[in-house]
This record gives structure tokens, C-alpha cells and sequence, in this order.
């Protein structure tokens, strides 16, 4: 039996999965499959981040962190990646 936490999370990293498998441009203008990494602990919490195998930046995923580069940062070279309501999450959840 999955609880209703659970199964939140998995869907989650599915969605996340779904994004980011696909061939991105990296702020270092590299189109790269970035390598995901769940539960990397910051100050303030954990996080599911990305990294760029060619620059090894980190980005946040979930939230926007001091910690990591701003994942909208990405938005810019691949504008389909967040949508508005998900932008409007990552940014109201930040700290
Ligand atoms: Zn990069
Ligand atoms: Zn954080």
C-alpha cells in the first residue's frame, strides 16, 4: 500500500525525470542531459537538484535556494521547461 505521501513524491520525481531526461542548453551553452540528484542537503532543507556535466553547476529544482543557481536561469535557453504555474511555485516556495 503507498501512502498518499509517497505516492506524491514518485510523481514528483517522475515529472522531474520526464523533464529533465531530455537534452537541455546549460547556462554554459552546452546542450547536455543533466544528471539528477535527489535529497542534497542545504542550511534550510533538502532539495532534488540537477547538474550539468560539462560546467558541474547545481541547480535547485524544487525551490529556489541560495545554495544552487535558479533553475528559471534555464528558462531562458529552454523556455518550454517550467511552466508559468510551476515557475510561480519555485519561486513562492523559496528561501
Ligand atoms: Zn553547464
Ligand atoms: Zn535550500
Amino acid at each position: 500500500m503507498i501512502t498518499n505521501k509517497l505516492y506524491s513524491i514518485f510523481n514528483r520525481l517522475v515529472n522531474l525525470i520526464d523533464k529533465f531526461q531530455k537534452t537541455l542548453q546549460c547556462i554554459c551553452n552546452n546542450k547536455v542531459s543533466f544528471e539528477i540528484i535527489d535529497n542534497v542537503e542545504c542550511d534550510w532543507g533538502d532539495h532534488i537538484v540537477i547538474q550539468c556535466p560539462i560546467c558541474e553547476e547545481l541547480f535547485s529544482t524544487d525551490k529556489k535556494c541560495p545554495a544552487f543557481q535558479d533553475i528559471l536561469k534555464l528558462l531562458k535557453n529552454n523556455p518550454q521547461l517550467y511552466s508559468k504555474n510551476e515557475q510561480s511555485n519555485y519561486l513562492s516556495n523559496s528561501h
